[in-house]
């Protein structure tokens, strides 16, 4: 059985160690675009200053593909995935055979069409080789503005304050990780950059870019010129879905996979940032750019190729971080809409915000700010019934009455 993987983020990582706790002889080959140990990509704006040195990143350690007997191709590019003659084609012109083959080759940053980054100073950060480009310039930056005030976005305006750099934000929406965080949330957030000296325009779009001899000056709004000698886009990802184009693969925003993480063609899977997988929220099929959902696919996909059978509970959005000592900590359904109910438990003069959403005593999500220790627990309750009122051990209405 040859068992091939495109792809060594979480999703390929973790279809591996899942393959070889059922099958210790079949063949495994990895081929990644990034010539790397596994890494966390979550890491790289921390990587980017200096914070973080580059063999922490390596989370699985620097032996991994060697530990579970791992043929690789780093540092090659699928280009045409061939689904009639079970077979791949690298940019070298390799061919490789394959029995089942994983896609979990993630996704890239969104770049506006009229920005040009060969323009000295602007830049995405997704990967190890970005936050080395980055960390290259970065002696000779004093102002940067971020573009997107996403949860990636944050990271990188968080590790550049650290790193002594003058911030700024701009962020298209109302509020910060809009996706994530109602007004309030993102207020307590917002609150916690500018206190630390970042700037943050809210309801503001970056129109163009302010360049001089191909290099970065400054971006303009409609409103406005920001000085700049770093812009770093922010504003989402795609998946990298190049290679299934001229494919039978289904295809709809992501690649379409079933419960066991299997596309429309039995011996391909997908699992990761390119899978369109199943959602708890929406009950409908969802691109998830999440860490934790490319483990669980990865891990799903693995054993179905394998030979075992596991379903996907479907992803349930989660996001948890902590931001100049703030924990914020979103998951599931955070709009009070089609019955749902909120409730919150906690206001921000307690120095926290806790709310729940609820649908007949279920909860379907919560935003937590601050004291986010419950939520963990809270997390495994995901759509069940909340015993009788309480959070944990502590029932709702004395929570209210201490911090009303
Ligand atoms: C700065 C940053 C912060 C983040 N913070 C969080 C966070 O706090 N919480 C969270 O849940 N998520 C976070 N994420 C997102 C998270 O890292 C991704 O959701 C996750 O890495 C997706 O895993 P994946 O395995 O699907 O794809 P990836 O990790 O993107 O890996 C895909 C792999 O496929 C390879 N590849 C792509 N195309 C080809 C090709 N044609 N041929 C061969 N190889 C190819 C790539 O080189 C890469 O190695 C963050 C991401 C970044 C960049």
């Amino acid at each position: 059985m040859v068992y091939l993987i495109i792809g060594n983020g979480p999703a390929g990582i973790s279809a591996i160690e899942s393959i070889r706790q059922l099958d210790d002889q079949g063949k495994i080959i990895v081929v990644s675009k990034e010539n790397n140990q596994p890494y966390s990509r979550i890491m790289t704006p921390e990587y980017m200053t200096g914070e973080v040195e580059e063999e922490n990143l390596f989370f699985k350690g620097n032996d991994f593909y060697a530990h579970y007997n791992v043929e690789t191709r780093l540092g090659k590019i699928v280009k045409d995935i061939l689904p009639e003659q079970s077979m791949v084609i690298l940019n070298d012109g390799e061919k490789i055979a394959y029995d089942k083959l994983l896609i979990a080759s993630g996704s890239r940053p969104v770049i506006p069409s009229w920005v040009n980054l060969d323009i000295k100073g602007v830049f995405t950060l997704w990967d190890k080789v970005d936050s080395e480009r980055i960390k290259h310039h970065l002696s000779e930056v004093k102002k940067a503005v971020i573009v997107g005030g996403g949860l990636v976005g944050l990271q990188m305006a968080r590790a550049l304050t650290a790193y002594g750099i003058n911030v700024t934000i701009i962020e298209k929406m109302n509020r910060l990780m809009p996706l994530q965080l109602d007004e309030t949330a993102s207020d307590m957030v917002k609150q916690i950059l500018v206190k630390n000296g970042i700037r943050v325009f809210l309801d503001t779009e970056v129109v163009s870019l302010e360049t001089e001899n191909q290099e970065i000056r400054g971006v303009k709004t409609k409103e406005t010129d920001i000085p700049a000698d770093l812009v770093l886009f922010s504003i989402g990802v795609r998946p990298n879905l190049d290679m299934v184009h001229d494919t039978s693969l289904e295809l709809d925003r992501g690649l379409l996979v079933n419960e066991y993480q299997q596309t429309n063609l039995v011996n391909i899977y997908a699992a990761g940032d390119i899978s369109q997988a199943f959602c708890q929220i929406t009950g409908e099929r969802s691109l998830r750019a999440l860490w934790p959902c490319a483990i669980q696919q990865g891990k799903v996909a693995g054993t179905n190729m394998a030979g075992g059978e596991e379903r996907y509970q479907g992803s349930i959005p989660m996001n948890s971080f902590q931001l100049f000592g703030l924990s914020v900590l979103s998951f599931g359904q955070i709009e009070a809409k089609d019955g749902v109910e909120e409730r919150i438990i906690r206001y921000p003069a307690s120095g926290s915000y806790q709310k729940l959403f609820l649908k007949e005593d279920k909860l379907l999500g919560l935003i937590f700010i601050g004291d986010i220790q419950q939520a963990g627990l809270l997390f495994h309750k995901h759509g069940k019934p909340l015993q009788e009122g309480y959070i944990g051990n502590i029932p709702l209405v004395d929570v209210e009455n201490v911090y009303l």
